[in-house]
Parts: C-alpha cells; sequence; structure tokens
C-alpha cells in the first residue's frame, strides 16, 4: 500500500482546532481539502486562520510564498455532507461523543464512494465501536493527531477489529507523506498517549484540590524543573476541558469506572461554567 496520491480530496469535517490544524496540513502536503462544519462561522475563521499561518510560515521562510497561494487554493468550504462526495480520505474531528461521530459517518457511508476511507480523530472513544454501525466497518480507522496539528509529528493510527490491514496501512503511509511520524495503534481506551496522559492530568487536580500550590505553580514546577514541555492546566487549556473532561470519562467508563481515572469535579465545574481555556478566552489563564 502507499500513500493516496497528491490532489486527492481530504475532506474535514469538524473545523474546530483540530480539523483547522488537520486541514492546514494536508492542503500544504498537495492534497485538495473539504472542510465541513455544522457551523458555517467555524469553517470561515478556519480558513481565515490556516491563511493567515501560511502567511507567517511564508514570512519565516518555512515555505515560499508561491506554496502558501497554492496551499490556500487548494482549501474550500463544504456546505453539506453531500459536498464530499468525491473525497479519498474523510478526516472526522467533530465532538468527543460516540452517537454523534457514529450519526455522521453513517450520513458519510451514503455519500461517498465505495474506497474512500473513513477516518476519526477521537482521542479515546473506541474505534472498534464507532465503525460497529457501517455497513463496511473494516473502512474506518482512527487517525489521531496532537494539537497543534502543525507542529506535533506524531500520528497514531489505530485500528478497530474490524479494520482492514490495508486501510491502516494507506493511512499510516498518507500521514508521512504529510510529514507525520505515524504509528501503529490498536482500539484501547484512550489509546497510548491518552492513557499514559491521563495520570498526569490526574494528578495535578489532586494537587489543585490539596492547595499543594496554584495552578501556575504546579505548571512552573513541571515545565521549569520537571522537563516537561507544559504543565498539565496550560496543556488543559490548549486541548479544552470539554475535550479533555470528555477523554478522560471515556477512559474512566471504558475501564469500569476504574478510580485510577475519576474524572475531576473541578474540571466539571470549569466546563458548566464555558472556561474552556484558550478556546474560549478563559480556563485556568485569561486569553487575549
Ligand atoms: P473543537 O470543539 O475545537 O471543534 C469541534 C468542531 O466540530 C466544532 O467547530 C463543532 O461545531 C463541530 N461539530 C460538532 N458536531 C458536529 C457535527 N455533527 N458535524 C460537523 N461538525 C460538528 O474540538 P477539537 O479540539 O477540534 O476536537 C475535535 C475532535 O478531535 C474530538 O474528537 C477530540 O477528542 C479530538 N482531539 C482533540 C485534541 C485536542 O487537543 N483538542 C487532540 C486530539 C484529538
Amino acid at each position: 500500500m502507499t500513500a493516496l496520491p497528491e490532489n486527492s480530496v481530504v475532506a474535514v469535517i469538524g473545523s474546530g482546532a483540530m480539523g483547522a490544524g488537520i486541514a492546514q496540513v494536508a492542503a500544504a502536503a498537495g492534497y485538495r481539502v473539504k472542510l465541513y462544519d455544522t457551523r458555517p462561522e467555524a469553517v470561515s475563521k478556519a480558513l481565515l486562520d490556516i491563511g493567515k499561518m501560511y502567511g507567517k510560515l511564508a514570512e519565516k521562510g518555512r515555505m515560499t510564498a508561491q506554496q502558501a497561494q497554492d496551499a490556500t487554493a487548494r482549501l474550500q468550504p463544504a456546505a453539506s455532507l453531500s459536498d464530499v462526495a468525491d473525497a479519498a480520505l474523510v478526516v472526522e474531528a467533530i465532538v468527543e461523543n460516540l452517537d454523534v461521530k457514529r450519526s455522521v459517518f453513517a450520513e458519510l457511508e451514503a455519500v461517498v464512494s465505495e474506497d474512500c476511507i473513513l477516518a476519526t480523530n477521537t482521542s479515546s472513544i473506541s474505534v472498534t465501536a464507532i465503525a460497529a454501525k457501517l455497513r463496511h466497518p473494516e473502512r474506518l480507522v482512527g487517525m489521531h493527531f496532537f494539537n497543534p496539528v502543525p507542529l506535533m509529528a506524531l500520528v497514531e493510527v489505530i485500528s478497530g477489529l474490524a479494520t482492514s490491514a490495508d486501510v491502516a496501512a494507506t493511512v499510516y503511509d498518507t500521514a508521512q507523506a504529510w510529514g507525520k511520524m505515524p504509528v501503529h495503534a490498536k482500539s484501547t481506551p484512550g489509546f497510548i498517549v491518552n492513557r499514559v496522559a491521563r495520570p498526569f492530568y490526574a494528578e495535578g487536580w489532586r494537587l489543585l484540590s490539596e492547595q499543594a500550590g496554584d495552578a501556575a505553580t504546579i505548571d512552573a514546577v513541571l515545565r521549569e524543573a520537571g522537563g516537561f514541555r507544559m504543565g498539565p492546566f496550560e496543556l488543559m487549556d490548549l486541548i479544552g476541558h470539554d475535550v479533555n473532561f470528555s477523554v478522560t470519562q471515556s477512559v474512566f467508563g471504558a475501564y469500569f469506572n476504574d478510580p485510577r481515572f475519576t474524572p475531576s469535579v473541578l474540571q466539571q465545574e470549569m466546563v458548566n461554567a464555558g472556561f474552556l481555556g484558550r478556546k474560549s478566552g478563559r480556563g485556568f489563564y485569561h486569553y487575549g
């Protein structure tokens, strides 16, 4: 198996933080990208942000002005799911909810061609479960990017029980063609990274609830002395507390309420308040 050819159509469903990053990377690698979101304003914002990012990369000499212009021209909005009928690959990056993902993939399957690959960027939901209701569950695979997508090389290519080896291999090779460092993984709760990361967040919440230090102190200690690139609270602000909380809930449930993965009531309150982090302008920190 080889990567999907350049110029293939990649549909990105969900144009939030992850969808925009995935679209940016795919278009820069020479693929034609269609961006869809139930909120059209999210698509417009993503297109605007990606254009700005290409502009910055061109200023820094990381791509030429011509490359930036060509990549921008390869991006287009999709007004509805039926507009992505010509996709060779769909990457779904919508809300972290099994039922919603299943219903979007069911709609997509009715629209796309037989050989179109369906990929989910889910952080934690069983790829096997997302695929189970499809007519062709073998074509669905996890393509799990990390935030911010343009900067983070790792992509977990996750096979569910029904995923075909050819599909996983094509997505692996395509991620490489996009300049990423893919790894194969099986569908287990949280996969590799989000499983290992749970205790990092959980201990942060425990430290905070025991008043060992405030969020900024704990972040600074882990960043400056612990060697982590970001502390737990600034990282959760980047990820989005809604997304991070859903992932913890999903891993907790998938391991039959193993107390090691118990979600934090403090984080639940932040979600209730809409203090989602960078994307809402306020989390543990305030953003411009
Ligand atoms: P986000 O909230 O920034 O964006 C999600 C977008 O999906 C929103 O614009 C929303 O309008 C749209 N959407 C919701 N339901 C939809 C539907 N039915 N059809 C089309 N669009 C719909 O979220 P995000 O951070 O980009 O996360 C998206 C997915 O990526 C989630 O599954 C999440 O778990 C996963 N993920 C997130 C991160 C992260 O750090 N944020 C990292 C890896 C994976």
